[in-house]
């Protein structure tokens, strides 16, 4: 039987495409959101990361229905964008609160089970800005760039029990994320990106199943872009 695998938000853009590969991988995948329905052949369960107590019940059922993850794609996450002399502290919190506080509490919970088996395999999806920084996006530059301070913690603690961490940091993907940008804004985008064009979910979903497989034990605390070459290997 093949590994059982959680993704957070996992019931549209990368997420979702995530969830899919690892069904096709064999892996025996769940999947939290808050709404909406997950791929075929996955296992839905509704979950708010900001709250402790689902992310608690989650686990629980994910256990009960599954058995304990041994894979753990840390990969909801939200923007509330705006310059920093206009940011209001509800614009910091919500989005600490989910990219990286809620990433800490999958990931403490995760943890867990891991250690006991001896086996784990921890993949954080943060973003190209996290490591360049990007204008209007202290908040989410600073939740992503956490992550990675996070992961190679964990790393640290976590190695000798036979579990990884390592973080994937796309660029612009296409996504209800970057729905918005409008055409302009992608052109002047695309002008930047050394391949010349915006991602796909896909390309994301790649790099996590690549870094979930037992070909990359031996790969921890590592930063992987997924950016068309924007970040230049930042
Ligand atoms: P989407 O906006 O398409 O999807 C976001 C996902 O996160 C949804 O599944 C959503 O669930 C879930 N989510 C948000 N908040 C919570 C919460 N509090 N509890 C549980 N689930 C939550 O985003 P993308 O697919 O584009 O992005 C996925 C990840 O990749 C994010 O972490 C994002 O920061 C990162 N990323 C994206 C890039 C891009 O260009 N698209 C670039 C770099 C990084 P629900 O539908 O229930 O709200």
């Amino acid at each position: 039987m093949g590994r059982v695998a959680l993704v957070t938000g996992g019931n549209r853009g990368i997420g979702r495409a995530i969830a899919a590969r690892l069904v096709t991988e064999g892996y025996r995948v769940a999947a939290t959101s808050r709404n909406g329905e997950v791929p075929e052949g996955v296992l839905g369960v509704a979950c708010d990361i900001t709250d402790q107590a689902q992310v608690e019940a989650a686990f629980a059922t994910v256990e009960q229905q599954l058995g304990p993850v041994e894979v753990l794609v840390a990969n909801a996450g939200i923007t509330r964008d705006t310059l920093l002399m206009r940011m209001k502290d509800d614009d910091w919190d919500a989005v600490i609160d989910t990219n990286l506080t809620g990433t800490f509490r999958v990931v403490r919970r995760a943890a867990r089970a891991m250690m006991k088996a001896r086996f784990g395999r921890i993949v954080l999806i943060s973003s190209v800005v996290g490591l360049i920084g990007s204008a209007g996006q202290v908040n989410y530059a600073a939740s992503k760039s956490g992550l990675v301070g996070l992961a190679r913690s964990v790393a640290r603690e976590l190695g000798s029990r036979g579990v990884t961490a390592n973080v994937v940091t796309p660029g612009f993907i296409r996504t209800d994320m970057t729905a918005g940008l409008g055409e302009d804004l992608v052109a002047k985008y695309n002008a930047q990106i050394p391949v010349g064009h915006l991602g796909e979910a896909d390309d994301i979903a790649n790099a996590v199943a690549f870094l979930a497989s037992d070909a990359a034990g031996y790969i921890s605390g590592a930063v992987l872009p997924v950016d068309g070459g924007l970040g230049m290997g930042h």
